[in-house]
């Protein structure tokens, strides 16, 4: 089993770098790709324990950027794998994007407090040092003081989009980070590119953008897609000539997803490492 999209507590997945791959090795994975939103600080941990554990490990980070379509800007995801993580052009962004979440954090934590009993303090006591700060901390700090039951339910509630507590955060053109991502020696797949539960997704016409830009390949078997639009995007890759991926999107605890539900064929796997500059870790 390959499962190439996962989290751990460098971001907001709930088991450390180290917890994850043995997570994976239990659950019979072979290779698993740890892509944290914007980071790459858990990779030196994952590497140590994907060897104790006889994981291969893909090192990647899941790249938040912004799809311009017509006036709108739609927040799409885009999975970096296997890219030089000093790289400057990607880290600035990189870095950039996540000084933006932290002070995005801090605006929803004020609007936050005049409502509920929540302080900045009570939300960086559930993240560890160089976290990259996304809503379900904030959702963490929520259940701890009581006021939701879970990060579901304040997903659902209190910290939507378009609640009078919702702020957004910097980042990236997508087409730029596709750019990035290369110029780093990385391969980009568009994560969960179908997953209108989340709110707009983009045309196929800016699918086709980011092809021309270098795009490698589609997320297409994820949960938040339906058995229709994983069809349609097949037919979108193959006519495009991109990758087709499966993942979990494991977020450990913070959310319903099992560690490899979804997975990725053996030969896209090769196609990755081919053009990928890093290895990947057996
Ligand atoms: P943010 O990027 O800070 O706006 O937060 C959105 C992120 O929260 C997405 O990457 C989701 O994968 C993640 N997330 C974690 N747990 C949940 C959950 N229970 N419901 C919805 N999103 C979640
Ligand atoms: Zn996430
Ligand atoms: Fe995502
Ligand atoms: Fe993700």
């Amino acid at each position: 089993m390959i499962d190439l999209h996962t989290h751990s507590t460098a971001s907001d997945g709930t088991d450390s770098p180290a917890r994850l791959v043995e997570v994976a090795a239990l659950a019979g994975i072979a290779t698993l790709a740890l892509t944290d939103h914007d980071t790459t600080s858990g990779w030196a941990e994952a590497a140590d324990a994907a060897a104790r554990h006889g994981v291969g490990l893909v090192r990647g980070a899941e790249i938040s950027a912004i799809a311009a379509t017509r006036g709108w800007g739609t927040g799409v995801h885009l999975l970096a794998y296997l890219h030089d993580p000093a790289h400057p052009g990607l880290l600035a962004e990189t870095e950039r994007t996540r000084d933006d979440r932290e002070s995005r954090a801090r605006r929803m934590v004020d609007l936050l407090s005049e409502d509920y009993p929540i302080t900045w303090a009570d939300l960086l006591a559930q993240t560890q040092p160089g976290t990259t700060l996304g809503r379900p901390h904030i959702a963490d700090a929520l259940v701890a003081a009581g006021a939701v039951r879970d990060r579901d339910e304040a997903f659902a509630t209190i910290l939507r989009p378009g609640t009078r507590y919702y702020v957004g955060h910097y980042a990236p053109d997508a087409v730029a980070a596709v750019r990035a991502v290369r110029a780093a020696g990385g391969v980009p797949v568009l994560a969960h590119p179908g997953a209108d539960a989340r709110g707009r997704v983009v045309p196929d016409s800016m699918i086709e953008e980011l092809a021309d830009a270098g795009l490698a390949g589609l997320e297409v078997d994820h949960r938040d897609h339906t058995p229709d639009t994983r069809r349609r995007l097949r037919d979108l890759a193959e006519s495009l000539d991109l990758l087709v991926t499966g993942s979990s999107d494991f977020h450990g605890a913070g959310k319903q997803n099992r560690i490899g539900e979804n997975t990725t064929a053996p030969e896209v796997l090769d196609a990755i490492a081919e053009q990928g500059l890093l290895e990947v870790l057996r």
